[in-house]
């Protein structure tokens, strides 16, 4: 049975499938539905004229369109279906209603909180089923007395850790509380004086500590001199793209004359895509700042040609970036040399890893049913209006 959009949405709304509005109280879908097109799976090559089974909030499988018999089929011409995007990088995120209407009405199925105050753990946790975009967090990030964020940003945003222990048992605290990532910065800052860094043994016993609890440990680098000692720690994400470099007081360029990283940044990058250490750029916040060029780019592009790991996040709300549909940080991506799959790979698969969302970001039997449907090829113009957002089974638009 196939069913026109009009059709399928007046049934819906019949069943009361479609939620109103954010409520206390869950209430899991229970509707049984298919939705056909060309099949994106998030990771892997796209399967035409294929249909996402859809039970109960999860997706039962993928087969062949004209297999599907016991249930209702959401098709359109030449559509394409793929797993919500997430944005694995913003901010001071809060209420369930608040994210359903920034980011999950638009196609923003979950979001990755990459610090924010305490204060808003349990608001940024409160993710009824169906209702709004689901939220990774992290809570504030860790930093050595008077290091990032807390030149820049309210001490809010910060966890002073003075020593190994002080780090451990921030991260004991951080996990109590609900986090479900850890954030850590290696941040020299760029005046002539450079900003305290962590001292490696509370930055090792911070990663420590957080590995042995299951959370993996996202770590802001934008200067190049941060990401050694960061990945010596053992942080398991980049997030930034380093683009500059302090280096004993001078500033140095990260790009050689050929235009590519400089030995010293290469022989990072290839230890990051070996050890599976994956990148979240956020280029769309950083090209609003003067270092807007190459030194954004060119590093993205190696790392992606040695096999690196890169996910979509574009910083949210710094420098008016926007909420929505990430379009500009999916164009700009591609500006950095990712192929159409690889930026939706970028905000899906990967940016369901970085965020720890181990049931979404991917269309796959027993997968959460956070899915897209768009007319014609998932590209950032057919992704601002997608035609479809259904999240945990339930139709949103
Ligand atoms: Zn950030």
């Amino acid at each position: 049975m196939v069913l026109s959009r009009r059709a399928f949405l007046t049934l819906l709304a019949g069943t009361g499938a479609l939620a109103p509005a954010v409520h206390a109280a869950p209430a899991p879908p229970r509707g049984a539905f298919a939705l056909a097109g060309t099949v994106y799976p998030g990771r892997g090559a796209p399967l035409p004229g294929h249909a996402v089974l859809v039970r109960s909030g999860r997706i039962e499988g993928v087969v062949p369109t004209q297999a599907v018999a016991d249930r209702p089929v959401v098709a359109l011409k030449d559509g394409s279906v793929l797993p919500g995007v997430i944005n694995a990088h913003c901010h001071d995120l809060h209420t369930a209603r608040e994210r359903r209407e920034r980011w999950l009405v638009h196609g923003v199925t979950a979001i990755g909180d990459a610090a924010s105050p305490l204060e808003f753990l349990p608001a940024l946790r409160n993710s009824p089923p169906g209702q709004t975009a689901t939220a990774s967090v992290c809570g504030p990030m860790l930093c050595p007395p008077g290091g990032y964020p807390l030149p820049v940003h309210s001490p809010e945003h910060a966890l002073v850790v003075t020593s190994p222990k002080e780090g451990a048992d921030a991260v004991r605290r951080l996990a109590d509380l609900g986090a479900t990532r850890i954030k850590i910065a290696f941040e020299p800052g760029t005046l002539p004086r450079p900003w305290p860094r962590f001292d490696p043994a509370s930055a090792s016993a911070v990663c420590g500590a957080a590995r042995r609890l299951g959370l993996a440990v996202r770590c802001h680098v934008e200067d190049l001199s941060g990401l050694e000692p960061a990945l010596d720690a053992g942080v398991d994400f980049v997030e930034h793209v380093p683009y500059r470099w302090h280096d004993h007081g001078a500033i140095r360029p990260v790009l050689g004359p050929d235009g590519a990283p400089v030995p010293y940044y290469q022989h990072l990058l290839e230890r990051m895509a070996r050890d599976g250490v994956a990148m979240t750029p956020t280029l769309d916040v950083f090209t609003r700042t003067p270092w807007n060029g190459p030194a954004l780019f060119e590093p993205v592009r190696a790392f992606r040609a040695l096999g690196g790991r890169v996910a979509l996040g574009n910083d949210f709300p710094y420098r008016r970036t926007d909420a929505g549909m990430p379009v500009r940080e999916m164009r700009l991506l591609a500006k950095a040399g990712l192929d159409e799959l690889a930026v939706l790979e970028a905000a899906t698969a990967t940016a369901a890893d970085v965020c720890g969302f181990g049931d979404r970001g991917r269309i796959a039997p027993g997968m959460a049913a956070d899915l897209l449907m768009v007319r014609g090829a998932p590209t950032p113009d057919a992704l601002q209006d997608p035609a479809h957002v259904v999240k945990d089974g339930v139709f949103i638009r």
